[in-house]
């Protein structure tokens, strides 16, 4: 990516402790535009489309907005919401989202068996907005990562 000043703005607003407690790097090593030139190869090649993953994620949170924070099942997977109050700024500083995160789980998994980032996806309105228009899936080990294989495995119909 070539990477403009309001990029470098964002990327030093993603330490932990800037936006929110966590940050948005987890513990990945690699630089914010590493990190989305790598997602953006791994989107290619399991044949995903932003827009269209971010379109899905939400409509799934809300149809897991139904549940009113117990599970429900919505095709093979199980949607929990949860009930976090609150906005969060984008760290490009172009919209304020909704905190409440999402949780997408194989309805066939034992919930004590699903492992965070292997085999579950959390996400916020911010999630699903940093994925659609920056492109960026944050880093690996933060909770809100949505990891390109896991999208596609879960999106696949
Ligand atoms: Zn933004």
């Amino acid at each position: 990516m070539k990477i403009k000043p309001s990029d470098k703005e964002a990327f030093s607003r993603m330490g932990p402790g800037i936006l929110t407690a966590q940050g948005f790097l987890g513990i990945d090593i690699r630089s914010p535009e590493e990190i989305i030139a790598e997602d953006e190869a791994a989107f290619v090649r399991l044949g995903l489309d932003f827009d269209q993953a971010a379109d899905e994620l939400t409509r799934l949170a809300e149809e897991g907005a139904k549940g009113l924070g117990e599970p429900i099942r919505i095709g093979k997977l199980l949607v929990q919401s949860g009930d976090a109050r609150g906005m969060l700024p984008c760290p490009w500083n172009d919209g304020l989202f909704h905190k409440t995160a999402v949780s997408l789980r194989p309805a066939d998994l034992p919930p004590e068996a699903c492992v965070e980032g292997e085999d579950m996806l959390i996400y916020s309105e911010l999630s699903i907005h940093l994925l659609k228009v920056h492109h960026f899936c944050q880093g690996l080990g933060s909770p809100f990562r949505l990891e390109p294989e896991l999208i596609a495995e879960f999106l696949k119909k």
